[in-house]
C-alpha cells in the first residue's frame, strides 16, 4: 500500500481509519521507531477509547515484540497513566494510540522516547518525527525477527497512580464536583481520586465509548461543555472538570456554569505555586497581559514559549521554572509532579484553589481581565504559512516594532498586543488581539488587520466583518 505522508504532522501521526491510517501503517511505524531508537528497551503502550484502537495497539505491540523490546501494555488509559508509568518506572519510551480530540473516524499515534544522552522522555516531534516518517515511507522490508523475541507484560497502573497522586494534594475542604470524561480514556479515574480525597463526585460520560455519542472530546470549545453545565446546575456542585479523550487537557467550570478561560486557570495555578516558592513562570504566546501584569507586580520573571508542551517543558528545565502552561488548558507543575501533561493532576491542583474559596464564581469575578478578540483564522497554505510569518517578522524588525518572535510574532502596542502565528495543525495563520479597553481593542484590530494586509497576508473583508469592524 502507499502511505500518505501527510498523516505525519509536526507533533503526531493522525489519519482516517482504515483508509489513511491502519494496522499496516502502525506496524511499520512501530518497527521504524525501534530501528531509529534502538537503545530504548522498555516501551509502554496505551490506547484511547476509539473503536479502532485495539487493532492498532495489536499491530504496534507486534512490531515492538518483533524488534525484541520489553512491552508494558496498560490497555485503555489516558495520558496521565501513560506518562506516570514512564516516569515512575523509568521506562525508555512509549506509544500512545489516540487521535486526541479528532472525530471518531480518525486514529493516530503519539510517540515518546528518551533519546541517547537526554535527561528525560519527551515526545518525538518535528524533524525527529519527519525522519521517522521517511523510514516508514521507505521500501524497507520488516521481517519478523527470528530467535530473540520481546516480551509483553500487562499492567493495571491505576492503584499505583491514585496512591502516588493523592499524597500530593491537600484540599482545604471536601468539594462537590461534577466530572465530564467525554467518553474518553479518563473514564472514572478522576472520580476515584477525588473520592479518595473525600469529595462528593458525580461523573457524566464516564463510560468508554469511542463513538463519542454525547459530544466531541474537546473541552477547549465551549460547544462541548453543555453537558457538564447542565449537570452543574442539576447537582449544585462547587466546580466541574471536563476532560478531553486522552486526558492531557481539562476545562474548569464554576458554580454559575461558566467555563474559566485558560488565562484564568493559569493565574489561579500560578498564584498557588508562588505561595510555595517564587520563581520563573513559562507561558505560551497567547497569554493575557492581565496575567503578565500581575506577575510583573510580584516581580516574577515570565518567559514566552513555543506553543507545544515539549517546548514548554524544555523552557521550564532551562529557566528552573516553578510553573508552566498554555492557555489551551495544558498545565505543568515542576515543583509537585513529573514534567508531563496530566490533566487529572491539573484538575486536582485547580481543586486545591477552589477548596480555599467559599465560591469559585466570586473568585473568578475578582480576577484581572482585559477585553480580548476571538481567535481569527487567516487561510494560509501549509507550504507558505511559515514563510509568511518570517516575512512579517522581517517587516516588523525593519520598522522598529516592539515584538516577541518565539512562535509567530506578538507585537506589543501602547494599549495592548496583537499576535499572529502559523497553526501547527492546519493551513492557516491564527491571530489574536487584546487591549486595555473595548475601544482600544477595536482600534488595535483595525490597525493590525490593515498592517497584515499591507505586508501581503490574505486578509479578507469577511475577517473585518467577523470582528465587527465594518
Ligand atoms: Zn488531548
Amino acid at each position: 500500500m502507499t502511505i500518505k505522508s501527510t498523516i505525519f504532522r509536526p507533533y503526531d501521526i493522525r489519519g482516517i481509519y482504515p483508509q489513511e491510517f491502519n494496522e499496516d501503517v502502525a506496524y511499520r511505524v512501530s518497527r521504524s521507531f525501534c530501528q531509529k531508537y534502538w537503545s530504548a528497551k522498555k516501551i509502554i503502550v496505551a490506547q484511547d477509547t476509539r473503536l479502532s484502537s485495539p487493532i492498532i495497539a495489536n499491530a504496534i505491540i507486534r512490531g515492538l515484540v518483533d524488534a525484541d523490546k520489553q512491552v508494558i501494555d496498560i490497555g485503555i488509559a489516558p495520558d496521565p497513566l501513560f506518562y506516570f508509568m514512564i516516569f515512575n518506572h523509568k521506562l525508555d519510551g512509549g506509544i500512545m494510540i489516540s487521535a486526541s480530540h479528532n472525530p471518531k473516524e480518525y486514529n493516530g499515534l503519539m510517540l515518546s522516547v528518551k533519546k541517547p544522552g537526554a535527561k528525560m522522555v519527551l515526545d518525538i516531534i518535528n524533524d525527529d518525527l519527519f525522519k521517522l516518517r521517511d523510514l516508514v515511507l521507505s521500501d524497507r522490508k520488516w521481517p519478523a525477527s527470528r530467535g530473540k523475541i520481546g516480551k509483553v507484560i500487562k499492567i493495571q497502573p491505576e492503584k499505583e497512580y491514585l496512591d502516588y497522586v493523592a499524597r500530593k494534594i491537600k484540599l482545604a475542604r471536601p468539594l462537590k464536583i461534577v466530572i465530564d470524561s467525554s467518553n474518553g480514556a479518563c473514564g472514572f479515574l478522576p472520580e476515584k481520586i477525588f473520592k479518595k480525597l473525600g469529595c462528593d463526585v458525580k461523573t457524566i460520560n464516564g463510560e468508554f465509548d469511542g463513538t463519542f455519542p454525547n459530544h466531541l472530546p474537546d473541552p477547549y470549545l465551549e460547544e462541548n461543555l453543555s453537558d457538564i453545565k447542565k449537570a452543574m446546575r442539576q447537582y449544585k456542585a462547587d466546580c466541574g472538570f471536563c476532560f478531553d479523550t486522552d486526558g492531557d487537557r481539562v476545562a474548569l467550570i464554576d458554580e454559575r456554569d461558566r467555563s474559566a478561560s485558560g488565562d484564568f486557570c493559569m493565574l489561579m495555578l500560578a498564584r498557588e505555586v508562588l505561595k510555595k516558592k517564587k520563581g520563573p513562570i513559562i507561558h505560551d504566546m497567547r497569554i493575557s497581559k492581565a496575567v503578565l501584569d500581575e506577575l510583573a507586580k510580584q516581580k516574577v520573571p515570565t518567559f514566552f514559549s513555543i506553543c507545544h508542551h515539549n517546548a514548554v517543558i524544555e523552557e521550564i528545565i532551562k529557566r528552573k521554572a516553578v510553573f508552566g502552561g498554555e492557555i489551551t488548558l495544558h498545565f505543568l507543575f515542576p515543583l509537585d509532579y513529573y514534567l508531563c501533561d496530566d490533566a487529572v493532576f491539573a484538575a486536582l491542583k485547580l481543586a486545591e484553589v477552589v477548596s480555599q474559596q467559599s465560591s469559585l464564581a466570586k473568585y473568578i469575578d475578582g480576577l484581572p481581565y482585559y477585553p480580548l478578540s476571538p481567535e481569527i483564522f487567516v487561510d494560509a497554505p501549509d507550504d507558505k504559512k511559515y514563510q509568511m510569518i518570517a516575512d512579517f517578522v522581517k517587516y516588523l524588525r525593519k520598522n522598529n516594532y516592539d515584538f516577541v518572535d518565539v512562535d509567530g510574532a506578538r507585537i506589543n502596542l501602547k494599549h495592548g498586543w496583537a499576535l499572529m502565528r502559523a497553526s501547527n495543525t492546519g493551513p492557516m495563520i491564527k491571530c489574536r488581539f487584546e487591549a486595555d479597553t473595548k475601544e482600544h481593542l477595536l482600534e488595535i484590530e483595525k490597525e493590525m488587520l490593515d498592517l497584515f494586509k499591507k505586508t501581503g497576508l490574505p486578509i479578507t473583508k469577511k475577517l473585518y466583518r467577523d470582528l465587527g469592524l465594518c
